[in-house]
This record gives structure tokens, sequence and C-alpha cells, in this order.
């Protein structure tokens, strides 16, 4: 695929293609959206087989970002960048690399606003720092609000509450079980919320270490990471990989809600109407993992305070609460009904 093939499929504004000479990277900033304000979203740095597939991603990534921060309620466009690496690049080449990328950012003016992703964190946002004060998550050394992890393990506790009282009547964990997927830095302070508010946690990693201590932290129990689709519970919260609701998995499952963080969530798009079918709710992947992109702009952007930030994260049980009566009353998944919640709120500018 070329890059005319990729460009002429996207319908977002602008993308940037840059070719980093110093290191061989391909650097791709795409602008899908500035209909609710500049663009923001993260910088994925990632080894791909072709550059065209790294344009293509932050294309994908990008849109995808729209309708995240337009449900979120942030004023925020939706943005992303992917520096597509020969390989992943350490120490001094790779402040170099961050450095010049700092410099590209700034050359757009507060266009898109960048943070961290795949393969790159708070260290490297400080970087950018350097050069642009368009970027989020710094560390808290460097004047930022830190890493989005916590409040996006925040945001999903409060929409896993929001999902047992649309399905039981009531948000109470006490009774409850919830199996946590992935016990990395969303995973393990969700499944501490979940334990403090009376539920049983069982936490599955493949790193079975890392599962076993999350565990015992919590008061949990570990389990298989190849049990956790079939295993019996209220709540399935993934924290680790997308991909994992496809037409084959869902008729495994033995859960009455999926809620969790992990991005990408659906597999194919017949999944959601699988699961509408079945009975099973699922929180949209976008709209209940937003906590740590309505922090950091809350924080850095707008100037909240921590409680009004607080604020903030519980309003993503409200939004998935009027999700779900959306999905409900139009006899559509709740993947359809966020969709259309982003459409309505992009369209009504
Ligand atoms: P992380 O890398 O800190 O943790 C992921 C954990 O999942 C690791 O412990 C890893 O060993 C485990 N894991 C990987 N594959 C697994 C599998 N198949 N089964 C069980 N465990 C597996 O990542 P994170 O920052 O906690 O993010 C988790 C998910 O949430 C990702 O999909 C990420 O894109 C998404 N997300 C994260 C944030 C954030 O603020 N960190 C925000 C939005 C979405």
């Amino acid at each position: 695929m070329t890059f005319e093939e990729v460009l002429d499929s996207w319908d977002g504004e602008t993308a940037v293609i840059h070719r980093d000479r110093k290191s061989g990277a391909w650097i791709f900033i795409c602008v899908h959206s500035t209909l609710l304000g500049p663009a923001g979203g993260g910088t994925r740095m990632k080894v791909y087989g072709a550059p065209a597939e790294g344009l293509q991603d932050a294309m994908r990534l990008s849109a995808a970002m729209t309708r995240k921060l337009a449900v979120a309620g942030v004023p925020l466009g939706g943005g992303k960048a992917v520096i597509a690496v020969e390989e992943i690049p350490s120490g001094e080449q790779r402040r170099a690399l961050f450095l010049r990328y700092g410099n590209l950012v700034a050359s757009l003016g507060g266009t898109y606003r960048t943070s961290s992703d795949m393969n790159t964190g708070e260290a490297d946002m400080d970087v950018i720092g350097e050069r642009t004060e368009y970027v989020f998550g710094r560390s808290v050394g460097a004047g930022g609000a830190g890493s989005p992890a916590p409040p996006t393990a925040t945001g999903v506790f409060h929409g896993i509450r929001a999902s047992l009282s649309h399905v039981f009547g009531s948000d109470d964990l006490e009774g409850r079980t919830v199996v946590v997927q992935g016990a990395g830095s969303v995973g393990s302070p969700l499944a501490g919320h979940l334990a403090g508010a009376g539920a049983t946690v069982l936490v599955a990693d493949i790193d079975p270490a890392r599962a076993q201590l999350v565990a015992a932290r919590v008061g949990g129990a570990a389990v298989p990471a190849d049990e956790v689709l079939e295993a019996e519970c209220d709540v399935y919260a993934p924290c680790a990989v997308g991909g994992i609701l496809s037409v084959e998995t869902v008729p495994r499952l033995r859960c009455r809600i999926i809620a969790g963080s992990a991005n990408n969530q659906l597999a194919d798009p017949e999944a959601a109407e699988l699961l509408r079918e079945r009975g099973i709710l699922y929180a949209p992947d976008y709209v209940i993992n937003a906590g740590g992109a309505i922090a950091l702009v809350g924080l850095e952007q707008l100037g909240w305070s921590k409680s009004e930030s607080d604020i903030a994260l519980a309003g993503i049980g409200e939004t998935l609460r009027g999700i779900y009566e959306r999905a409900d009353s139009h006899g559509i998944s709740t993947a359809a009904a966020a969709d259309a919640l982003a459409e309505a709120r992009l369209h009504a500018r």
C-alpha cells in the first residue's frame, strides 16, 4: 500500500508526514478533527512492516480519538502520532529523537497536542516538553500531571459501578466477583479500588507472578491467564490487550458485564450485537477508559483542581448510564449508542 492510497482512504483534516533522517524513523502526525478544539492524542512508537502501515495506524487511531474526546466532553478534537522506528531506541538516541519530535509538534503551533501511548511514557513527554508546551502527561517534577494510568483506573471503577447499577439495580460491589485481566498500570490500581469496595477480585496476567502479587495485595486470588474468558463472574474487566471480543469468544463468556480499560476490545463489529443478544452489558472501551485523558486535559490545560478532576472522572459513570439507556430505548448495541453520542456531539457544532 502506498501513502497516496492510505491518504485517500481517510476522512481526517491534516496528515503530517516527516522523515527523521538522523534516525531513519518516519513520523506521522494525524489531525483527524478540530471541530471541538485542537487535536489531542498520544504518540505511539512502533516497528512496522512498512511506513504506510504506521500512517494507516495513526489515521485510524486519530479518528478513534475524535470519538473518544467528544464523548469524554473535553474541548479537544482527535489526533494521533506514530513514530515508525527501525528499532525502539534508548539512551541518548532516544532523547535526541524526542527533542526533534518536540520541534515538529511545536511547529504545528498547538493544532496537535500530544501525550504518551504504546512504547512512550512520562520521561519522553518531559523531553518533548523541553521543546513545546503542547504536551500532556509530563512527570509531576517537570510540571505535568504524571501518568494517566491511575485516573484511567478510577474512571473504569466508576464505569463498573454504573454498569452494575444498570444490570442489577445497585452499584454495590459487596458480593460481586470481578475478573481483572492484566495486572499492569491500570489493572493493578483498579483491583485495589474494587477490593476496597468489597468485591471479590480475581486477577489474571500472562506473567503469573504479577497476577499473584496484585491478588495478594488486594486480598483476591490469581487465575490462569487462559481461563479468563470462561471465568464465571459478574464483571470481566479487560485491562491488557485489545481484540478479545469476537464472534468466537463472545459465546464462551460467563460474565454479565464487560467493563475494562483495554483499547479496541471488539475484534469484529458484530461482536457488539452478539453481546447484546446474549444479555451481556458491554461498556464501550473508549468511553470507560477516558479517565486518563480527562484528568490530564483538566489538570494541565483547564486548570482544574484535584477535586474537579475527581468529579469529572465520576462523570464517566453518568455518561455510560446515558449510553445504556439510549441502547435500550433504541434496541441497539451499547457500542452503536456510544458512536451515536459521539456523532451527535460533533454535529451539534
Ligand atoms: P501495562 O502494560 O501496564 O499492563 C498490561 C498488563 O497486561 C501487563 O501486566 C501484561 O503482562 C498483561 N498482559 C498482556 N497480555 C495479556 C493477556 N493476554 N492476558 C493477561 N494479561 C496480559 O498496560 P496498562 O497501561 O495497564 O494498559 C492496559 C490496557 O488499557 C491497554 O490496552 C491500554 O491500551 C489501555 N489503556 C491504558 C490507559 C493508561 O492510562 N495506561 C488509558 C487508556 C487505555
